[in-house]
């Protein structure tokens, strides 16, 4: 496998055609169409140029997916698009990193410092050109996307120790203690605290390719600094942990018995969830140099300032909003007095979820088997089969689970049935 080499890309964007600027501020992350297929990679960074009346590069961004269907788009940055003559089946997706508001990087400057000519699509970016940009995108700026910190390898045990701590008292500060003898200095330099946490990526030593765990990191502390200084906190400490905390033992300064391999930080959490949807580590890309990080791992430790993401913690599935809704509907029988005054006092707009979809897949031999046993005609009610099928001229019919899947059926021939569409309503649907 060759290195992954990171391209710095400048894209011009029309804002008669996409409110780049807004779509960006409302949204954080864009997709972004690519409709020469440009190959662009995860990593790669785009400095978006707004042309005509602004021509400056306004925005800096990262690439943090790439080959994009026109299924997998968001849907959100639509709203942006101010002319519909965007059209491509291949697109990307592009997280902020920060806007860039600086006359030194207008069309006129940029072209005495190795630009070429007015950007006009995709283009990328030489050396001198690219220098000339990061000694100039700093100067004003507007605030980053978060930053977070992942850590490599963590026990589970601890941490499943800090989740029963934090369901007796889902306030309590909880400790953890990376084996290591180097600073973090990220920690060390953001000083978090409970007003100001940062977010806390964390995989387990049994699975190191997958973020398993988040949290809030509240503290960090040097214990090489915290055993000189303040001995009654160390007490405090080592009480805490022996009653939260009992598989740590105590705050440690080294991470062996032998006493060699010492053990510097001591990092203060809370907030800690075991995720539903655990997620790859190359999704996490670091902060230092733009790259994702890699998902093959074989050691624990180590950590890295990673860009913070949008993670889905509580996954809804859309048979459970199916299941409200029929509730509801039941209730909204039964209460038909309120219903008028209900009607006037709700939102007009219908609150959007992120759904979570459960599929099957299922055996193609089976549906083939089913169809040829039906030979066209419904084998619940008799009829012939409603019209015929433009794909391949067969009679049109649904092949039917009495059992459901959900439910725990087989996918079998026993268990399928080839249906005309009004009976597979009824069957779902029928008293
Ligand atoms: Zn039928």
């Amino acid at each position: 496998m060759s290195k992954a080499e990171i391209t710095n890309w400048l894209i011009s964007s029309n804002p008669s055609q996409f409110n780049a600027i807004d779509a960006f501020k409302e949204l954080g992350e864009v997709d972004w169409t690519n409709p020469s297929n440009n190959r662009i990679n995860i990593g790669d960074i785009v400095y978006i140029y707004i042309s005509k009346p602004i021509q400056k590069i306004a925005i800096k961004t990262i690439v943090i997916k790439s080959d994009i269907g026109e299924d997998e788009l968001l849907a959100n940055d639509e709203e942006y698009i101010l002319s519909d003559s965007f059209t491509a089946d291949n697109y990307f997706r592009l997280k902020l990193i920060q806007f860039i508001d600086n006359d030194l990087l207008d069309s006129t400057h940029l072209l005495q410092n190795g630009l070429n000519a007015i950007p006009l699509g995709k283009q990328t970016i030489k050396s001198e050109l690219l220098k000339y940009i990061l000694d100039n995108e700093n100067s004003t700026i507007e605030p980053l996307s978060n930053n977070a910190f992942f850590e490599n390898g963590v026990y589970e045990t601890v941490l499943t120790e800090i989740i029963t701590a934090q369901e007796i008292n889902p306030n309590i500060t909880s400790y953890i203690q990376p084996y290591s003898s180097g600073t973090t200095v990220y920690l060390k330099e953001q000083e978090p605290t409970p007003d100001n946490p940062i977010t806390f990526y964390i995989s387990t030593t049994t699975n190191l390719g997958t973020v398993q765990y988040i949290g809030e990191i509240i503290g960090w502390e040097d214990k090489r600094e915290l055993f000189v200084s303040d001995p009654n906190r160390v007490q405090v400490l080592n009480k805490h942990i022996l009653e939260f905390q009992p598989g740590e033992k105590e705050i440690y300064k080294y991470s062996d018995d032998t006493k060699t391999k010492e053990c510097v930080n001591l990092i203060s959490i809370r907030n800690l969830r075991k995720l539903a949807l655990p997620f790859s580590v190359s999704m996490l890309v670091k902060v230092s140099d733009g790259t994702p990080l890699k998902a093959t791992r074989s050691q624990a430790g180590g950590w890295s300032e990673v860009y913070e993401l949008d993670v889905i913690e509580s996954p809804v599935f859309l048979d459970d909003i199916n299941a409200e809704l029929e509730k509801n509907i039941v209730e909204s029988k039964l209460m038909s007095q309120g219903r008028r005054k209900r009607l006037e006092q709700a939102s007009e707009y219908a609150s959007e979820v992120q759904i979570v979809s459960r599929g099957f897949k299922r055996n193609a031999d089976v549906i083939v088997e089913v169809l040829e046993r039906a030979n066209g005609v419904c084998e619940k009610c008799g009829c012939d089969a409603p019209f015929i099928r433009a794909k391949d001229n067969t009679p049109y019919l649904e092949v039917h689970h009495q059992i459901r899947l959900a439910d725990g059926g087989k996918d079998n021939v026993d268990n399928a049935i080839a249906v005309c569409p009004n009976c597979h309503r009824e069957l779902h649907f029928g008293v």
